[in-house]
């Protein structure tokens, strides 16, 4: 049986509060768009270094070919003490993209990300939105393999994995992305990110829109952000209303 979205927002530890804040973020398709075409030209340049990295990795690559390669990829030191690379789970044409950091000690184990107390919960967050993991929805990291102690991941391993996250983006071709925190939102933005004031817009990468949240991670340590973080679920709904109305 289904949990109903009342359970789940009880599960986040949130229902009345956030059925009060709920429908405070407004946007405009015209704000929408000017928003989605701001930011290409705002981009750092590339990192050369992260070019020489990449360099021997052949594009474009279909879904076989990516998941071998990443699954043999030594071109950063994470590797050195992965169990497995876990290179994402979901729908190969999924509407919508969902990116975290980089999998954890569950992840690594089972091959699947998102699997773990963050997991639950990005699944319950999924679910309040009438969405399902796997169903029009594919999820993926920033890194990966697994950072040891669940470090956060250094820039230039971001950079050295970015490449298989456009890969993946090529053959999603998602609606649109969401970015949960800052390393998600830095490799796909390629810009300093803060959560706080990049949530609530819509920016761009390669023409996809993107959304900014919380790390469901971050949200079990703060959970006074949830209130936040369910505003942020709202405006994702309502973004992909307007993007498929404007098809
Ligand atoms: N946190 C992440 O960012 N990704 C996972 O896969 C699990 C936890
Ligand atoms: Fe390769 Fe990415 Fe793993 Fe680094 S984190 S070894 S770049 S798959």
């Amino acid at each position: 049986m289904n949990p109903s979205r009342q359970q789940i927002l009880h599960e986040m530890g949130l229902g009345p509060v956030w059925k009060l804040r709920a429908p405070s973020v407004a946007a405009t398709a015209t704000e929408l768009r000017a928003e989605a075409t701001h930011s290409a030209a705002e981009r750092a340049p590339t990192d050369d270094t992260a070019v020489t990295r990449v360099a021997n990795i052949a594009m474009p690559m279909d879904w076989d070919e990516l998941a071998a390669t990443v699954a043999a990829c030594r071109q950063c030191r994470l590797c050195e003490v992965r169990k497995q690379a876990v290179l994402g789970v979901g729908d190969g044409r999924a509407d919508w993209l969902f990116v975290g950091e980089g999998p954890g000690a569950e992840e690594d184990e089972r091959g699947e990300p998102f699997v773990g107390q963050a997991g639950q919960l990005l699944d319950n967050m999924l679910t309040s939105i009438g969405l399902q993991r796997g169903r029009d929805v594919y999820i993926a990291n920033a890194v990966k393999c697994r950072p040891p102690e669940n470090r956060t991941p250094d820039p230039d391993e971001l950079a050295a994995c970015r490449p298989y996250l456009a890969q993946q983006i090529a053959l999603i071709q998602p609606k649109l992305i969401v970015a949960m925190g800052r390393p998600a939102a830095q490799t796909l933005l390629q810009t300093e990110v803060k959560i706080s004031t990049a949530r609530t817009k819509v920016h761009d990468y390669e023409g996809i829109p993107v959304i900014v949240t919380y790390h469901p991670a971050y949200l079990l340590r703060s959970p006074l952000d949830k209130a936040k973080a369910w505003e942020d679920l709202c405006f994702m709904r309502r973004t992909m209303r307007q993007l498929k109305a404007n098809q």
